[in-house]
C-alpha cells in the first residue's frame, strides 16, 4: 500500500497524544511491510525565496523550522522493537533548493560571516547548481535530515531534565519558546499549551533519531530505529538534496521533497541487541567522485594546546579548507557554503595519540569547474 499525505506533523510524546483521543491523528496507520510517500516542505517552511535578495535570511522565523511529515503509526510496534525504514526513493518537489548562512546561527564559523549569505540552487538532472556560487556543480545525494520515532513520556522527561540546564547558556534550544507556531493540529486549549511547552524541539539528534543530518541516509539506505511507544509513530522531513559531513554552515542544500519509505519491524531487536540509538545500512548509491584534496586538523594551533579534542581538530581542518578555497576566487561565504553542501567526507583519523586528535576533511575536486590542487606561484 502506498499513501500520499500532505505535510503538517510534529513529533511529540506519543502516549500523551493517544490519551487525548483525537480523531485525525496519526496521519496514517500502516501494517508492517507497507509503504508511504511523505511530502514535506524544506526546513524553512517556504520562508526563503528564489531571488537575489537576502533579507529573508536576515529575518527567518526559526520557530517555523522543521515542518515534518507524520506521524505514521505502524501496527504491532512496541517498545523494544526496531522499526525498519527502507528509503526507497527521495525526490525534489519544486526543484528549488536553498542554503543559508544565517546571521548568528551559521555554525562554527558564524563570527566570520555576521551578515549571513543565501544561495539558491537549481536541483535537476542529478546535480545542483547556483547562480550565487558559480563554478561548482553538486551531485545529488538526497536524504531526510530529520527521521525518527516518538519518544516515550519517560524518555521525553529525561531529555528535558538533561537539556534544561543548558538553555540559560544558549547551549540548547528553549522548549516552549515556539509555542505559537508549534504544529499540533488536533490539539486545542490547555492540552495544546501543555504539549507545546513540554514537547521536545527537533533541533538535536537524540535516541529516537530526529535531526541527525546524516548524508548517507540516502536512497537505498535502511535505518533501524529503536521503538519507544506503541505503533512507533514515525516521522521524517527536512529533506536535503546534498550535504557535506558536519553540515557546517547549519544548512545543506535544503529542499521540499517526496520521500518514499517502506516500514517494517524486527520484534524485540532493540532490546536483544542493546541498541540505544539508530543504526543504519548506508545508501549504496553515491556520486562517482575520484579526485579529492584532504585537509587535516589537530587540536593545537600557535601557542594553544588542547587534549584529544575532535571538535577542535575538525574546526582546524574546516578553517583551513575555507581559507584555501578563497584563494580560488570564492568569497568566504561561498567557500563555507561549498564545504557544507558538497559531499565532503569528514573523519576522525585518530583520537588516541596524546595530546592531539586528528580529523581529516576531504573535499571532492570533481565538483569544481577548475582544479584546486596547490600550484607554484
Ligand atoms: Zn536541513
Amino acid at each position: 500500500m502506498a499513501i500520499e499525505t500532505p505535510y503538517g506533523g510534529t513529533v511529540g510524546p506519543g502516549g500523551d497524544f493517544r490519551k487525548s483521543g483525537v480523531s485525525r491523528w496519526p496521519d496514517a496507520d500502516l501494517g508492517p511491510g507497507d509503504e508511504i510517500i511523505l511530502e514535506t516542505p524544506g526546513y524553512d517552511d517556504y520562508q526563503l525565496q528564489d531571488d537575489d535578495d537576502d533579507r529573508d535570511v536576515q529575518t527567518l522565523d526559526l520557530s517555523r523550522v522543521h515542518p515534518i511529515g507524520g506521524p505514521v503509526a505502524v501496527r504491532g510496534a512496541e517498545p523494544g522493537d526496531l522499526l525498519v525504514v527502507d528509503l526507497i526513493d527521495i525526490r525534489p518537489l519544486s526543484g528549488i533548493g536553498y542554503s543559508a548562512v544565517l546571521p548568528g546561527m551559521g555554525g562554527p564559523l558564524r563570527s566570520w560571516f555576521p551578515r549571513g549569505f543565501k544561495s539558491v540552487w537549481d536541483c535537476k538532472g542529478g546535480f545542483a547548481t547556483s547562480r550565487h556560487v558559480p563554478g561548482v556543480r553538486i551531485p545529488a545525494m538526497p536524504h531526510p535530515g530529520v527521521i525518527g520515532v516518538a519518544p516515550s513520556i519517560d524518555l521525553l522527561e529525561r531529555w528535558n531534565a538533561r537539556e534544561d540546564p543548558l538553555i540559560a547558556e544558549e547551549k540548547a534550544a528553549p522548549r516552549g519558546a515556539a509555542a505559537s507556531t508549534t504544529v499540533l493540529r488536533t490539539l486545542e486549549g490547555e492540552t495544546r499549551e501543555r504539549v507545546a511547552r513540554d514537547a521536545a524541539r527537533t533541533v538535536p539528534p537524540r535516541e529516537n533519531g530526529g535531526n541527525v543530518d546524516i548524508k548517507n541516509l540516502s536512497t537505498g539506505a535502511r535505518v533501524y530505529l529503536p521503538v519507544f511507544v506503541e505503533t512507533a509513530l514515525f516521522s521524517l522531513g527536512d529533506v536535503h538534496f546534498a550535504e557535506g559531513d558536519g553540515e557546517v554552515t547549519w544548512n545543506a542544500i535544503e529542499m521540499d521533497g517526496a520521500t518514499h519509505v517502506r516500514l517494517d519491524l524486527v520484534k524485540g531487536a532493540a532490546r536483544t541487541y542493546g541498541i540505544r540509538t539508530p543504526v543504519f545500512e548506508p545508501g549504496p548509491l553515491e556520486p562517482r567522485l575520484t579526485r579529492w584534496l584532504t585537509f587535516t586538523g589537530v587540536n593545537a594551533r600557535d601557542d594553544r594546546q588542547g587534549y584529544l579534542d575532535c571538535t577542535w581538530a575538525a574546526l582546524d581542518a574546516l578553517e583551513q579548507a575555507v581559507e584555501y578555497l578563497m584563494k580560488f576566487g570564492f568569497s568566504g561565504e561561498q567557500a563555507y557554503t561549498i564545504i557544507s553542501v558538497a559531499p565532503v567526507e569528514m573523519r576522525i583519523s585518530s583520537m588516541v595519540d596524546i595530546p592531539n586528535a586528528c580529523v581529516t576533511l576531504a573535499v571532492p575536486r570533481d565538483v569544481f569547474d577548475r582544479d584546486i590542487v596547490p600550484a607554484a606561484s
